[in-house]
């Protein structure tokens, strides 16, 4: 990859992915804390031992699907979407899909 501007050899940046998996790891927790007050909502409805029960098992239930969902959209970023190269001669930037 050449820069569009000079001509000369550009690097590719390696930024993107810590961001993008911190991303990932709040959506999780975000699923996670709504899946709690959904299943505690609905196993309020067998009494005060069903919300306990009803809140774990909307944690583990939105943990393992936000955390899912989170870890595949910051792949997709990574891999797919932010590829920031940069030219080290005239410190251009800009993205290559
Ligand atoms: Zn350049």
């Amino acid at each position: 990859m050449n820069c569009p501007l000079c001509g000369k050899p550009a690097s590719l940046k390696s930024v993107v992915r810590p961001a993008t998996t911190a991303a990932g790891v709040g959506a999780g927790g975000y699923v996670a804390a709504s899946g709690a007050s959904t299943g505690a909502a609905i196993g309020s409805l067998f009494g005060p031992l069903g919300t306990v029960a009803g809140g774990l098992l909307g944690i583990l239930v939105g943990a393992a699907a936000g955390g899912a969902a989170g870890h595949a959209v910051g792949k997709y970023i990574d891999e797919g979407v932010i590829r920031t190269y940069h030219c080290d001669f005239c410190d251009y930037s800009w993205r290559a899909a």
